[in-house]
């Protein structure tokens, strides 16, 4: 049993080690992505259910790593948050978005993703206003999706940034919602024009989760809010949340994350029936 017990520990250890060490190859390799212009911003359709049309696209971060290939954001975004990079990254995609937005056609708005980390910065507000104006997008086309996890703790400063956003005229959305620590009060107290309702209650079709969609979409609409399905993959799922009320939706079905340079050929395309 003990030398059963020492090998499984070794074998740990090595597992360990290894994940230790990619780690900091990664964090390296991270640190440097900005610099040697790794990153790229995909960008997905969002539709509007009532007639069909694509009212803009969320970007979405993707690492182009010469060895690795393409590195997905869940597999990065949380080494920068612990290191702190996410902020610098996250002034990047501000700044990129806002700058290819200005070149889509009249009114199509851009949804940002911000993590938690960069309100704690405190840079948040300013950053959103250098890359309007380095832009000229008008503040109106820009929309920050945020978590549960930004409203959590520092509630105060966090309402404050986001009043003066919304002061600015962008518009706010609360992603994910339905995952994590939601709770019913923060639609309340924070001013969300959009709530984004998380694929997992989209993708399947049992009582349970067509409930809470139903009751998050309900809520939403009392609180004059849009709310965007997000994930729809099937037409069987988009058939569902057109019986619900929902303004908006985003997957698959409607369109994946495209390059930028693929924007204009999409939004040029004959609508299909
Ligand atoms: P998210 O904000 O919830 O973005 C939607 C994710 O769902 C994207 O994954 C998108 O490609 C994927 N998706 C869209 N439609 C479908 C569908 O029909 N089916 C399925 N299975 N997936 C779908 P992606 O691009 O891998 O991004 C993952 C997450 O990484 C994002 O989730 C967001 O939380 C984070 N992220 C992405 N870009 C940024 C960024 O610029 N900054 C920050 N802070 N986070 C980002
Ligand atoms: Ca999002
Ligand atoms: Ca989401
Ligand atoms: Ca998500």
């Amino acid at each position: 049993a003990k030398r059963a017990g020492r090998g499984r520990y070794r074998v740990f250890e090595a597992g360990m080690d290894d994940l230790l060490h990619k780690r900091r190859e990664m964090e390296i390799d991270l640190r440097r992505a900005l610099a040697l212009k790794q990153f790229e911003l995909h960008y997905q359709p969002i539709l509007d259910l009532s007639n069909d049309t694509v009212i803009g696209f969320e970007a979405l971060l993707r690492w182009k790593h010469p060895v690795r290939g393409n590195v997905p954001p869940l597999d990065f975004i949380a080494l920068a948050e612990e290191n702190g990079l996410i902020v610098k990254i996250g002034e990047w995609v501000l700044r990129t978005a806002c700058l290819e937005a200005a070149s889509w056609s009249d009114g199509m708005i851009v949804a940002v993703n911000v993590s938690p980390l960069q309100f704690k910065a405190d840079t948040l507000l300013e950053t959103v206003a250098s890359a309007l104006e380095k832009s000229s997008l008008s503040a109106e086309r820009l929309e920050i999706e945020i978590t549960e996890g930004a409203l959590l703790d520092d509630t105060d400063n966090v309402l404050q940034t986001l009043k003066a956003l919304r002061e600015l005229g962008v518009k706010i959305s609360m992603d994910d919602f339905g995952t994590g620590y939601s709770s019913l009060s923060y639609l309340q107290k924070f001013p969300f024009s959009k709530i984004k309702i998380d694929r997992t209650f989209v993708a399947s079709a049992n009582a349970d989760s067509e409930a809470i969609l139903r009751a998050v979409a309900g809520l939403g609409t009392s609180l004059g809010m849009a709310i965007t399905a997000e994930g729809v993959e099937t037409a069987e799922q988009l058939a569902r949340i057109r019986g619900e009320r929902c303004t908006h939706v985003q997957g698959y079905l409607t369109g994946r994350p495209m390059a930028p340079e693929m924007i204009s050929s999409f939004l040029a395309r004959p609508k299909p029936h």
